[in-house]
């Protein structure tokens, strides 16, 4: 049988049976909503509103549209079915009732690409569940500010994709974004309490957990120009913590409680923990001290020491830490993220942390998907084309692997870049993160997004 718009699309469903007859979308009056899944039927009726459709809500369960919980299938699973004269939208979860209706506003694009009078979905059943647990997005706020709004925005954007993950980066030498009540108020944008609160509440609604990170020991200029005192030199704070001094750890302790105040809903806390620079530490009195006194011979394993005391006053705290990979070694619970390659924390974690993927080459989207694009000088190239075929994990990885997250720093992207840099390659990761690996087909995905961009379905998700 000849494709139909149910293998149209992105993600790519894991089992597609067509019947080979239509519905007529003129024909589906009235909808039947759970009160636990109203959210998910109000936006499936305002989809359907979109092409002209209006949808009745009714009580009882003989409605044309039917939203339901199905626990047979996969907590984050779905399933679509469409009849002669019906269609019912099922999930594990109400996160994966929310992916049917995801998946069927592909469908009404597809379906109203030649109006209203003759609009029609193909009959069939589609079935589906993600590969990875952990499919996310990360944005650095810090280089460049955005707005409450815009980020909102991008949470709804990357749900739309069937990511889950919202890895928020909001602390760095540039500037903190989290309105801590021990820190000065100064110039800089931040986001108030009531943001974060208005922030959470819109991605919990959109099944997308926030990880927020609060970047040390290095990258933290922004803070230390505050709190010089907890620099190896308070002359010349520059960007680096000092290890040798108990306050600052104190210091960073209160700080990050105050972040799992401002992010109850948030399991998973980030210490960044990356590209510390050791020259400030090897000049200090305080950090040799400390390393002596803690019968070390590098700075790095003293680095070390303080990182694993960080993740360990979040474990306190009830919840998870999670770090950029170096050359550190972390307890077995905290979550490692790998940047430079998928192997390194193979390398450096003998004994299984999981991980996370965001190796640049495949998932660093400040990179310039082209020559057209502002770059700088040493960033490499990231057409769509690798984003979707460079991310395939070795077999001795797999089982610590939660899944994979794409990154955008922001050094050279102003707020309204944004959504462009990220909706550019957005549906590739999409897919990558989503299906399993034999069913990823470069030249096929060209296909479907070029169908979906056809149709208006980019115009449908900004409406
Ligand atoms: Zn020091």
């Amino acid at each position: 049988m000849s494709k139909t718009m149910l293998h149209d699309l992105i993600p790519r469903p894991l089992r597609v049976v067509a019947t080979g007859k239509r519905l007529p979308v003129g024909v589906l009056r009235t909808i039947y909503v759970p009160s636990e899944l109203r959210r998910h039927g109000d936006e499936l009726i305002s989809s359907f509103h979109y092409f002209g459709n209006v949808l009745r809500p009714v009580d009882t369960e003989s409605a044309d549209i039917i939203l339901a919980l199905d626990g047979t299938l996969a907590a984050e699973g779905w399933k679509i079915g469409i009849g002669s004269a019906a269609i019912q939208l099922c999930g594990g979860s109400p996160a994966g009732v929310f992916y049917a209706v995801t998946a069927m506003k592909q469908l009404l694009a597809l379906g109203y690409a030649r109006g209203s009078e003759t609009a029609f979905l193909d009959g069939g059943t589609i079935e589906d569940k993600p590969r990875f647990a952990w499919r996310g997005l990360m944005l650095d706020s810090v280089r460049h500010f955005q707005s409450k709004d815009k980020i909102k925005e991008v949470i709804r954007l990357i749900a739309d994709w069937r990511l889950n993950v919202f890895h928020w980066h909001l602390t760095d030498s540039q500037g903190l974004r989290l309105p801590f009540t021990r820190v000065p108020v100064s110039a800089d944008p931040c986001y108030t309490r009531a943001d974060l609160a208005e922030i959470a509440a819109a991605a919990a609604e959109h099944h997308v957990r926030i990880v927020p990170e609060l970047d040390m020991p290095g990258h933290s200029n922004a803070l230390l120009c505050h709190f010089p005192q907890y620099a190896c030199d308070p002359a010349h704070p520059g960007a680096e913590f000092c290890l040798g001094n108990p306050e600052a750890r104190a210091f960073l302790k209160t700080l990050l409680d105050e972040m799992m105040e401002f992010f109850p809903d948030s399991p998973i806390i980030h210490l960044g923990g990356d590209e510390a620079d050791m020259t400030s530490w090897s000049n200090c009195p305080k950090c040799r001290a400390a390393l002596q006194h803690a019968g070390l011979s590098q700075m790095r394993e003293l680095e070390n020491q303080f990182m694993n005391e960080m993740t360990r006053s979040v474990i306190a705290g009830g919840r998870r830490p999670m770090v950029w990979c170096t050359e550190a070694v972390h307890p077995a619970d905290t979550l490692v993220q790998a940047w430079q390659s998928i192997l390194e924390i193979h390398r450096t974690h003998p004994h299984g942390n999981q991980m996370v993927n965001s190796v640049h080459y495949s998932c660093y989207f400040d990179y310039p998907a082209d020559s057209t694009e502002p770059r700088l000088a040493w960033m490499p190239e990231l057409p769509e084309e690798s984003v979707y075929q460079s991310f395939e994990p070795f077999a001795e990885t797999l089982d610590r692997l939660c899944g994979t997250e794409a990154c955008l720093w922001t050094e050279i992207v102003p707020e309204w870049r944004v959504l462009p840099k990220v909706a550019a390659r957005l549906a590739a990761f999409a897919e990558t993160a989503w299906i399993q690996p034999e069913d990823k087909d470069w030249h096929d995905f060209q296909r479907r997004k070029k169908q979906l961009e056809a149709v208006g379905y980019g115009n449908l998700l900004q409406a």
